[in-house]
């Protein structure tokens, strides 16, 4: 809460370990730092890779720096052990940003289970907002299930997107675009510029096919360099008026509100779940279900029902 790093590192490496007793710590510490979290602002950033997004990250960052801000940089990437991509958040990545004292930038932790690393972002954003960082960055590759498991954390979801690169709408999935509250086209410089105002338009046309959002807030598209620390300041504008508006329209801490109850449901499911597949009698009825399905003699769904019937039976 005094803002030592040190502390803070150390806290989050607790938070982050798969042992029991570390765990234990852990629930303890992120506990006492409820009351000193929540006063911040969460904004999630996704892209492909080579999109820019650390170049961007470092651009918007020192900006809000500036701004007298302090910033910590999250990253979320579940899929990085499967496809080998970028490390987040990488610090070699984020040079300027390093050297910073009011940022503070935390890599990926590796090796952790594709299901907890959303909740260790959770608890390292509520460690990092006790320990005086106001603006939460949370970057994450766009790939699969990464943009939907980060918009489920953040109070902005900003997409970075590029000019050119292909067939622009069919490349991302509908549900994507539906929940960025800001589309920002990134590289728009040099012989680019041309290809990011059509994207502009194209981007533009399909936010329009979208019923307005319950913020209130229209999603906008936005042109930026990140190279050259264009349109940068503007969008900074924009989180800032989105902030100001939402904490007018009472969404800002009704939108936190739901996603604390969906963290706790969706802990309390992956929890029950593992449970029950990890008792022996239900690995056992699991077999002579399924031996049963493949010889046609039962429907899954009675089959799924006798499995069920282990824990009335037990319990
Ligand atoms: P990431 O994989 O999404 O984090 O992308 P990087 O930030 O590592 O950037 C990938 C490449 O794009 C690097 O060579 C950057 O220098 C370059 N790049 C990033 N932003 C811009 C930009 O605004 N304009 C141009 N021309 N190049 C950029």
């Amino acid at each position: 809460v005094s803002g030592d790093r040190a502390a803070l590192s150390r806290a989050i490496t607790l938070v982050e370990s798969q042992k029991s007793e570390h765990r234990k710590q852990a629930n303890t510490i992120v506990q006492h730092c409820l009351k000193y979290s929540g006063k911040s602002i969460r904004i999630g950033i996704t892209g492909v890779p080579g999109v820019g997004k650390s170049t961007f990250i470092e651009s918007l960052g020192s900006h809000i720096i500036q701004q007298g801000n302090r910033l910590a940089v999250l990253a979320v990437d579940p899929s990085s052990t499967l496809t080998k991509g970028s490390i987040l958040g990488d610090k070699t990545r984020m040079e300027t940003l390093v050297g910073k004292s009011d940022a503070f930038i935390r890599p990926t932790a590796s090796g952790v289970a594709l299901g907890g690393v959303a909740q260790h972002t959770r608890e390292t954003t509520i460690l990092c907002e006790a320990a005086g960082y106001n603006v939460i960055l949370i970057e994450t590759v766009g790939v699969g299930q990464n943009e939907t498991t980060v918009h489920s954390m953040v109070d902005f979801f900003l997409l970075l997107k590029l000019a050119g690169a292909g067939d622009e709408l069919q490349g991302i999935k509908r549900g994507i675009i539906e929940m960025a509250d800001a589309i920002v086209i990134n590289k728009s410089d040099g012989d680019n510029i041309e290809r990011s105002n059509l994207a502009r338009i194209e981007f533009d046309r399909a936010l329009h096919l979208y019923p307005p959002k319950p913020s209130k807030w229209t999603p906008i598209v936005k042109q930026c360099s990140a190279l050259e620390h264009r349109g940068i300041t503007e969008l900074w504008e924009l989180i800032s008026t989105y902030a100001e508006l939402t904490t007018t329209n009472g969404f800002f801490r009704d939108n936190r509100q739901k996603q604390n109850q969906h963290w706790m449901l969706q802990t309390i499911e992956t929890s029950l779940k593992n449970n029950f597949f990890s008792q022996p009698e239900v690995q056992k009825a699991m077999k002579e279900q399924l031996e049963q399905i493949y010889s046609n003699t039962i429907s899954p769904f009675s089959a799924a029902q006798n499995v069920l019937n282990i824990i009335k039976s037990s319990g």
